[in-house]
């Protein structure tokens, strides 16, 4: 926005010293100079929070968080709780559904203000990923601690162990697994991932994002979500984006990081989102089978998403009220 302004500001501008030197040159010229009338700044909406899907639970503690003076990265990590601790979701945390040796395995990644992110993949028997990749984040020296590994971490820190599986995730399993010839479903409907931006009344931007992934996935598979660029980025200055959908396409573009440097160079967040699923759609020409979600906010508090097919939505959560918002796509 910024540079788009500076732009229209520029070209007005050197339009103004045109016509100054031009009525110089030719004295006759009667033409009166034109005004240059700066753009009213726009004013950052905040607090906000936004996340992939109609996550009304989520987004409603998040936006408790941010009204009670709260911090973004307090607020996306306590709103993505809500769904890790939801057992309907079998997306996400506990009720996730298992890979196909029937282990729920977890990603989450979490990522603050001043760039610092922390992640965990593959994780096992912990039901609040998101909150064991900020330990990462501020109590290690690294960004990602995988399988045994963060599991192993996520004790020492005082996380509980719990059985992920639940009666409903164990059923289709043991269903799955009389037809499947154990391969993997990668289909439209695999989704439901939570990916969360938020704005502090400081104006600070922070992000969360939480999967138990592809249903049935091969043992140790790893999707976007947890990989800081792919399923999330959040740069303070600019804004934040999120992803929700197949996971490999999303990595193969650096998504949520792509969408990010598209708004730094001066497009809106609808705009951003648009071109990065078009970026994927340009390496898989006629491929109908995956959905892709993005989502995106700027400094300014303004919104977008879009996705590959119908059908994916992001709820918002702001002064103005809250809002479950139908995106637009590319198969209409
Ligand atoms: N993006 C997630 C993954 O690929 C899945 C999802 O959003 O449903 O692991």
């Amino acid at each position: 926005m910024k540079r788009r302004n500076f732009l229209k500001n520029s070209s007005l501008t050197a339009a103004g010293l045109v016509s100054a030197s031009a009525m110089v040159a030719c004295k006759t010229e009667t033409k009166p100079e034109e005004t240059v009338v700066a753009p009213a700044p726009v004013k950052p909406i905040k607090p906000i929070v936004v996340c992939t899907w109609n996550f009304l639970n989520a987004t409603d503690k998040a936006w408790q968080v941010l009204k009670s003076g709260g911090s973004s990265l307090d607020a996306v990590e306590q709103g993505v709780m809500v769904e890790e601790a939801d057992v309907t979701n079998e997306t996400v945390g506990k009720g996730g559904r298992p890979d196909r040796d029937g282990n729920v395995t977890l990603d989450a990644c979490i990522m603050d203000k001043d760039g610092n992110c922390g992640s965990v993949v593959c994780m096992q028997n912990i039901a609040h990923p998101v909150s064991v990749a900020r330990k990462v984040m501020e109590e290690t020296p690294h960004i990602i601690l995988a399988g045994k590994g963060a599991e192993k971490f996520a004790y020492e820190q005082g996380f509980k162990k719990e059985n992920l599986l639940t009666e409903s995730t164990r059923k289709q399993y043991q269903e799955w697994l009389k037809t499947s010839k154990y391969e993997t479903i990668i289909n439209i409907e695999n989704h439901d991932t939570i990916g969360m931006l938020a704005i502090d009344e400081k104006g600070d931007i922070a992000g969360a994002c939480t999967t138990s992934g592809m249903a049935y996935k091969i043992a140790g598979r790893v999707g976007d979500s947890p990989i800081i660029g792919a399923g999330l980025f959040v740069d303070n200055e600019v804004g934040g984006a999120t992803a929700t959908g197949v996971g490999e396409e999303v990595i193969r573009t650096v998504g949520s990081f792509l969408i990010v440097e598209l708004m730094r160079q001066g497009k809106s967040p609808q705009e951003a989102c648009e071109e990065g699923v078009k970026r994927i759609m340009q390496k898989n020409k006629d491929r109908k089978d995956f959905q892709i979600g993005f989502l995106a906010i700027n400094k300014n508090g303004e919104t977008g998403g879009y996705c590959v097919h119908p059908g994916f939505t992001y709820r918002e959560y702001s002064e103005k009220g809250h809002e479950n918002k139908e995106v637009t796509s590319f198969y209409s």
